[in-house]
């Protein structure tokens, strides 16, 4: 995206002369298809293998999902020929990343400033984040610091930010979110920051911030797979993974949603195969980002205890509870962590109208070993343990690729849902 910035800058004829850069994947002509697959999963797929789809969702192991590919153009034609029943999403991929505007930039505010809102007007690249959090941070010394739990493949820091009220911190039970765990899913870094940034800035200042933070230590750290949010920003916009290398392959990159130590190793929730996008790993918990995380959360289990943990993904508009590895098990407390989400639905919804679903997440949505919400449920007993699919809904284009202007809105209305689950929880 950087270099999409710097084409649009240079003269007209330039840009018509200059090569795309050879390491940057393009999809441009790429259409998306999203096909019912009924019963017929296997036979889909297999009609499929000789395709370089890109496959968006977790297809291998829901039969009665839907698929969502984005077929290149030399192949389209192939492709329709098949008579899938299939929905066209997006007429051109490339199109809509353009759509979603270049990375923005920031510069750094002075001393003790707050950092200005237009923050959340574009997408960033990674090192803006980590000013961004420190200029946050150095505005609010008195209730907030950042934190390093540990470093990804590649060496970049995994970091977070970590608020306080009026009792002091590290006091009170964590509230504790992750974004960007999925490279591509760039609009949950922006949400998180967006939350940390309003309790930080309503306090002292409106009642209800004061009184949440005043109840709970909060945990954000926005970018927990740092090399695949940067590979995502600088080669292929669509990498999901994190960019571990394996011995038994050239594929590269682990699932580190499917790589949790916890059910890790039951079949039908991630892929042995290192090529897939669900690629859970060679052993559970083998990749630094989780052997980091897992400390992270033990550390907070075993101190205040955890009230709330939200794993912010997207896309699709959902709210999933306990659990992924068993479409037939319940939280011990359903009951009630069903009845906060319907609420947390109900003040999504209330700014702009969207819709979530909520329910638990295996017969939601789709079947996941490995993960963190199950981990964080059972093995560090979270009382509420969520995965949040952030905007657009399955239905409407773009996916990933969510436009800049969106990024207000869709932290606006889940600053509207969190502050009314912090209230209340
Ligand atoms: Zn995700």
């Amino acid at each position: 995206m950087k270099l999409t910035a710097a084409l649009l800058l240079a003269p007209l004829a330039l840009v018509a002369a200059a090569p795309k850069p050879s390491t940057h994947v393009s999809y441009d002509g790429y259409k998306a298809y999203r096909i019912a697959t009924g019963q017929d999963a296997a036979s889909i797929k297999s009609k499929l293998a000789k395709f370089a789809a890109v496959q968006f969702n977790n297809f291998d192991f829901n039969p009665n999902q839907e698929l969502d590919v984005a077929i290149a153009p030399t192949e389209i034609p192939a492709f329709e020929a098949l008579g899938l029943k299939a929905d066209v999403v997006s007429q051109d991929l490339g199109a809509e990343i353009a759509q979603e505007g270049s990375l923005g930039s920031y510069e750094k505010v002075s001393a003790q400033a707050v950092p200005s809102l237009s923050w959340f007007n574009t997408y960033h690249a990674y090192n803006d984040h980590i000013t961004f959090f420190n200029d946050l941070q150095a505005a609010y010394p008195q209730n907030s610091e950042t934190f390093t739990i540990g470093r990804s493949v590649q060496g970049r820091n995994i970091f977070g930010i970590h608020l306080w009220g009026s009792s002091g911190k590290g006091s009170k039970p964590a509230v504790y979110f992750h974004g960007t765990v999925h490279a591509r899913e760039w609009i949950t870094t922006k949400v998180v920051e967006y939350i940390a940034y309003q309790l930080l800035v309503g306090y002292s200042n409106d009642t209800v911030v004061t009184a949440i933070l005043n109840n709970y230590d909060f945990y954000i750290l926005p970018v927990v797979n740092p090399d695949g949010f940067v590979y995502s920003q600088t080669t292929d916009r669509l990498w999901r993974k994190n960019r571990q290398t394996r011995s038994i392959s050239s594929c590269v990159g682990t699932d580190i949603n499917r790589n949790w130590p916890y059910k890790w190793e039951l079949p039908g929730g991630a892929s042995t195969n290192p090529c897939s996008q669900t690629y859970k790993g060679l052993a559970a918990g083998d990749t630094p980002e989780i052997r980091a995380l897992v400390n992270l959360t033990q550390t907070l289990a075993n101190g205040r205890g955890i009230k709330l943990y939200i794993d912010w993904h997207s896309y699709g508009q959902y709210i999933l509870l306990p659990y992924g590895y068993n479409c037939q098990v319940r939280a011990a407390n359903h009951a009630r962590q069903t009845s906060l989400a319907s609420s947390v639905a109900a003040a999504i919804r209330r700014p702009y109208g969207s819709r979530f679903t909520y329910g638990p997440s295996c017969s939601t949505l789709y079947a996941t070993t490995g993960s963190s919400t199950d981990y964080v449920t059972d093995v560090a007993r979270s009382e509420l343990a969520w995965t949040v699919e952030l905007r657009p809904t399955s239905s409407s284009g773009n996916g990933f690729v969510l436009p800049a202007s969106q990024i207000l809105p869709s932290s606006i209305e889940q600053w509207e849902g969190m502050k009314y689950l912090f209230a209340t929880m």
